[in-house]
């Protein structure tokens, strides 16, 4: 079994489902006693959302790209950043480490392909819906088409990101805000929707009533068992 290396802490709302899935995967699949071999490093998250928020992204590569080649030195065959967001990094983090960076987008591209959907609605932060990172990642690599919802929508979901679920607040209205967003999407001809952002899941789970919905944090680790195992 190979060792997972994670970079987490944003936030370790999600870290926490992160430990929990891996390790229940692992059971489910090897049975028994088994569970994951996991390394994390985790940061404090009020600095890389301070620095996201003043557009510092160079210093916050140089923090992720320093505890990915930390996770590699002690021993990790592979690093999950386990956030969206902050595969924004990801090429820098890539170039700087010989283990593999198993990418958030490409786990969910790959569940999305697998249900033969074509048109996915994108809910995350606003760097995640509106910058060019993740959806180029979606269309350009994977073929799919991606929308998000229009500005006040982004900007709704985004608060309640940062407002709460990092925070550790989750509360029926904004479930109810989130869940709107998304049917919103599948009223725009989405047919399918991208919990792109690794808290929303632990917010809404994992259905919506007219579309699937496509868990990040899941997909993600899941992801990460099946190379652990070689499966
Ligand atoms: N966990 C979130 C994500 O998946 C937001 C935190 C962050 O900005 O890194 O994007």
């Amino acid at each position: 079994m190979k060792t997972i290396g994670l970079i987490g802490g944003m936030s370790w709302e999600s870290s926490l489902e992160y430990y929990r899935i891996l390790n229940q995967t692992t059971r489910d699949r090897l049975g028994g006693l088994h569970s994951a071999k996991i390394i994390l490093f985790s940061v404090d998250f009020a600095d890389m959302a301070a620095m996201q928020h003043e557009n510092r992204w160079d210093d916050i590569s140089e923090i992720l790209v320093e505890a990915a080649q930390q996770l590699q030195m002690a021993g990790a065959s592979m690093v999950l950043v386990c956030a969206n967001t902050m595969h924004r990094l990801a090429d820098d983090i890539e170039a700087h480490i010989s283990i593999p960076l198993l990418h958030i987008a490409d786990a969910t591209a790959e569940a999305i392909k697998a249900q033969g959907i074509q048109r996915v609605g994108l809910l995350g932060t606003k760097f995640t819906m509106e910058a060019d990172f993740y959806r180029q990642r979606l269309t350009e690599h994977h073929g799919l088409e991606v929308i998000i919802p229009k500005a006040p929508g982004r900007e709704a979901v985004h608060r309640i990101i940062y407002d709460e679920l990092c925070q550790g607040r989750f509360t029926p209205e904004s479930r109810q805000a989130v869940l709107a967003l998304g049917q919103d999407l599948a009223e725009a001809g989405a047919t399918g929707v991208v919990l792109g952002c690794t808290e929303l899941e632990l917010l809404v789970g994992d259905s919506l009533a007219t579309v699937p919905l496509f868990p990040t944090t899941r997909l993600h680790a899941e992801a990460a068992v099946k190379l652990a195992l070689g499966l």
